[in-house]
């Protein structure tokens, strides 16, 4: 792996980019080596468990929102083929689809917008 590779302490999150392959972290002394990669992280950031679950939960969210936006859709086209009013169906369908996928934005932008 590269040495300039960006490496953090894993258990302080110090960023260890640019001192030795392996001792001892400058700001907690606990070892690390960056050849094996104990005691290291790698990434440009190092999450915490809490920021680990926002992003899964965010993602999370993003998935249902976006299959019941989905849903919507496919829904409106299906029932308008069977209704015998087929606008109606296909314009609740996509009222539906355009609120969860605004959902969808809206979700993605906050949590962007918050996130490191
Ligand atoms: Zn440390």
């Amino acid at each position: 792996m590269d040495l300039d590779e960006p490496v953090n302490c894993a258990a302080c999150g110090y960023d260890l980019t640019g001192v030795g392959w392996e001792g001892h972290c400058p700001e907690c002394g606990r070892f690390y080596d960056k050849a094996s990669g104990r005691g290291v992280a790698r990434g440009a950031g190092v999450l915490s468990p809490v920021e680990r679950g926002d992003r899964v939960i965010m993602l999370a969210k993003l998935g249902a929102y976006g299959a019941l936006a989905l849903g919507c859709l496919v829904w409106g086209g299906i029932a308008s083929l069977s209704s015998p009013m087929p606008a109606r169906p296909l314009i609740l369908g996509m009222i539906g689809g355009g609120a969860f996928g605004f959902a969808v934005y809206a979700t993605w932008f906050i949590d962007r917008r918050d996130g490191p």
